[in-house]
């Protein structure tokens, strides 16, 4: 067997042309939905991906502002910033680049951000919410993975879902947004005992862990679903994931290519958050 690929690429696009329909059919003389981005300091990641949200904002028609900061910026300075930005009213949503200079504090910044403008759903409230099964922001990564799964037609209740990694921005919301999926949920970690054997009896793994390659064919059931989470920069420069491609590919039935595969998706969760936080207004 050699999987289906499920291309993020074109799942992205078309959710994107979709978000810009809604925005372009929105009643006549009213605003477009907002997001503002906070940059901190230089990071060329971050910069990219930056540039990469500017760019979906004006694929979907959304208006969006970038405040740039210097690596030097002190905390207080961008909590005043978040302040304005809660109270302004073109502004449906806040992003701030991660991760921050370290004389800023993450949490105390996370924190500022109004909930209901947490379109990252990085915040307490959001976090809180997504965790008691209330309406939430989730975060955009695993918000993606599991759009991608439903656009395919891929059953997801009542199968078993082995997430490995157990990030705050990854793993966990994984976890949580698949339970509520009525999928049975299983997370491993670094300390997990015998990984591979609790892998092999996933009929969808979610692969979040950092290191190229870790996910290998004798890990994978026959037939299983294989989300590849991970970016991990090769010595040559090749952008590769977490699960051994190739190899694997031929016992899944679905696997998502790095890159072109969750990637993508992840920005196109942030636009869908933006037009969301908009209608709810
Ligand atoms: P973290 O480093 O925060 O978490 C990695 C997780 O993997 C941890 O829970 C860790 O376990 C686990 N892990 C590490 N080594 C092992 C091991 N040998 N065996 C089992 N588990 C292990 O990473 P993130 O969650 O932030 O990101 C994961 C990957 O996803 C990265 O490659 C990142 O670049 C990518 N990513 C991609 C995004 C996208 O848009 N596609 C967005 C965000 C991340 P423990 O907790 O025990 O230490």
């Amino acid at each position: 067997m050699s999987a289906k690929i499920i291309d993020g690429k074109k799942i992205s696009e078309s959710l994107r042309l979709s978000i810009s329909e809604a925005v372009k059919n929105r009643k006549e003389g009213t605003r477009a939905p907002g997001l503002a981005v906070i940059i901190v300091g230089n990071n060329p990641a971050s910069r990219i991906y930056v540039n990469n949200k500017k760019k979906a904002c004006e694929m979907c028609g959304f208006y969006s502002v970038e405040y740039a900061l210097d690596e030097n910026a002190e905390e207080k300075e961008l909590l005043e910033l978040i302040e304005r930005l809660n109270k302004d009213e073109k502004i449906d949503g806040i992003l701030c680049q991660l991760p921050l200079p370290k004389q800023i504090d993450e949490n105390k910044v996370i924190d500022a951000i109004a909930p209901e403008k947490d379109v990252d759903g990085f915040s307490p409230v959001n976090t809180g919410n997504l965790l008691s099964g209330k309406p939430c922001f989730a975060p955009c990564t695993p918000a993606g993975v599991v759009e991608m799964l439903k656009y395919e037609g891929i059953e997801i209740a009542g199968k078993h879902c082995v997430i490995v990694g157990r990030s705050n921005i990854v793993g966990k919301p994984a976890a949580l947004l698949m339970l509520r999926e009525n999928a049975t949920v299983t997370v491993c970690h670094s300390r997990t005992k015998n990984l591979a054997e609790e892998v092999r009896r996933a009929d969808i793994v979610i692969a979040a862990i950092g290191k190229a390659g870790f996910i290998t064919a004798d890990m994978i059931k026959e037939g299983a679903v294989v989300v590849d989470v991970g970016i991990n920069r090769l010595e040559n420069g090749k952008v590769t994931g977490d699960v051994d491609f190739d190899a694997v590919r031929e016992k899944a039935s679905y696997i998502t290519p790095v890159p072109g595969g969750v990637g993508p998706m992840t920005i196109t969760m942030l636009m869908k958050n933006t037009l969301e936080s908009y209608n709810r207004k």
